[in-house]
């Protein structure tokens, strides 16, 4: 008999640990490396595989209308190891699947331990592997070690890897100040009134946004350590970033007043704009567009609070920016999650772009089905992107825009849609996400070779 030659995955986490028991299951011998403990991360605490960083919690398990808790069970129905050992350790916490970090990581440390197809290497994987490493899966997680991340940011060129996050931050409605913004899309865009009023806009003339541009440079920044000068993603620039670069560069972004007409004072053109979208189905928060920032907390309240609509404020989140090491994944990634400049080279988990332990664990249990298969000589095609796993994949692969492309978990916006003829309020929202669970169920077990009967 022909030996397998061993797929590597870099990175014993939430999508490495997932991968490695996928593939082994299917008879392909794995070489898992890890670094802990030889090397830390700033957020592990152990030397576990599958370390819970942070919250406990693979948050909701209702698998007929949360999008979640359908990746909870097409996980499951996969055999999935994550979810194994998250069910047998879990805790009472209502609707949600809490876990014990410590029994659930110590098992699934030992269940990989002792599969005969799996070997584990503590050690740092520190750049672009060797060429004789023929199938590797890079799960190395939003902490992705230095060494290697600009080794992969080598070949994928300077806007293919990002190490932060940008969020911006989040009002609500009921404190903005109606007498001074007023609703409007830049040059009234769009087919519906709804569409066409989709922004809040708060006008500054040239003093209050020179002002503004003085206040946002004095600004005290939260201190990056080590991290700082590695770059962002040009789309998502914090703002006083774009406000170092020149004081005019924020009338030529994300404040341009073009297309806009103030309607509390219409023959007055505002020098420059601020806009906010709105941010929930309810309408009841907004955030400010463009406005990702790594001013701290108080800085940020007082600097926002200068924006003329906005002086009484409450923000129910603030700015921030967040170490998170990500592919630009639609625009380096192939459909199975290979990288077009080095196809042997698959990733998988927080670094394509996905956010979360479940998210992370379900990209590793796909990449680890197609790399095996692929060993195998039998390819696989990937899920349908009606099923919750493959919609991720289609989103992080092709669904999104490469030019602003952030982490996302799993919605039900990222399925393609059904015309069930069912429009607004709660429980039509409920029924239409159970209808989406359903054709996920289905075409999830005809991708697995599952017949309906036997899976329930
Ligand atoms: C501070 C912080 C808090 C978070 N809180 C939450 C939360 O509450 N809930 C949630 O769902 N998600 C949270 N996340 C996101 C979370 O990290 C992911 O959801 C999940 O752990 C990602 O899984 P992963 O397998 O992609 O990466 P990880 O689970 O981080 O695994 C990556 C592994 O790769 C190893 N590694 C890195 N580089 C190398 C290398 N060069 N060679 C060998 N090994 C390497 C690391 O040691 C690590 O074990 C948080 C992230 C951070 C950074």
């Amino acid at each position: 008999m022909t030996q397998i030659e061993p797929i590597h995955i870099i990175g014993g986490g939430m999508a490495g640990s997932e991968a490695a028991w996928q593939a082994a299951s299917m008879g392909v011998p794995v070489i898992l490396h890890e670094m802990r403990p030889v090397r830390g991360t700033d957020a592990h605490k152990t030397d576990g595989l599958a370390e819970m960083v942070c919250s406990n919690s693979f948050r909701s398990d209702d698998h007929e209308t949360n999008a979640v808790g359908l990746l909870h069970w097409e996980m499951r129905q996969a055999g999935g190891l994550i979810m194994e050992m998250g069910d047998r350790h879990s805790l009472p916490a209502g609707g949600a699947l809490a876990v014990d970090r410590d029994l659930f990581s110590a098992d699934v440390t030992a269940r990989l331990e002792a599969h005969p197809l799996i070997e584990i290497d503590r050690g740092e994987v520190a750049g672009i592997p060797p060429a004789d490493w023929s199938s590797v899966i890079v799960a190395t997680g939003p902490l992705t070690s230095p060494a290697l991340a600009e080794s992969v940011r080598g070949l994928t060129g300077e806007d293919g890897l990002a190490f932060f996050d940008a969020i911006a931050p989040i009002v609500y409605f009921d404190s903005v100040d109606l007498s001074k913004a007023w609703f409007q899309s830049r040059y009234d865009k769009g087919e519906t009134e709804e569409e066409r009023t989709a922004y809040l806009n708060c006008p500054m003339d040239r003093e209050q946004y020179e002002g503004f541009i003085d206040a946002l440079l004095a600004a005290e920044k939260t201190e990056f350590k080590e991290w700082e000068g590695t770059p962002y993603f040009e789309a998502c620039l914090p703002i006083e970033v774009m406000a170092e670069r020149g004081r005019e560069t924020l009338r030529w972004g994300p404040l341009k007043p073009v297309g806009l007409t103030n309607p509390h004072d219409p023959t007055v053109k505002a020098h420059a704009v601020v806009q906010l979208r709105r941010d929930n189905a309810l309408g009841t928060l907004y955030n400010i567009v463009g406005f990702q920032t790594k001013m701290k907390y108080g800085a940020q309240a007082e600097v926002f609070k200068r924006i003329p609509g906005l002086e009484g404020a409450r923000f129910a989140r603030l700015g921030g920016i967040h170490r998170n090491t990500f592919l630009n994944s639609p625009k380096v990634l192939d459909g199975e999650m290979r990288l077009k400049a080095e196809p042997r080279l698959r990733f998988a988990g927080q670094v394509t772009g996905v956010e979360g332990y479940v998210e992370s664990a379900a990209m590793g249990l796909l990449a680890g089905r197609l790399a095996a298969a692929e060993r195998l000589g039998a390819p696989l095609a990937s899920p349908p992107a009606t099923t919750a796993i493959g919609a991720l994949l289609n989103h992080i692969t092709g669904g999104a825009e490469a030019a602003t492309f952030q982490p996302m978990n799993v919605n039900f916006g990222l399925f393609p849609p059904l015309d069930l003829g069912i429009k607004g309020g709660r429980k039509r929202k409920r029924d239409r996400a159970r209808a989406y669970s359903e054709r996920a169920k289905q075409d999830w077990l005809g991708w697995l070779g599952k017949d309906a009967e036997a899976a329930a």
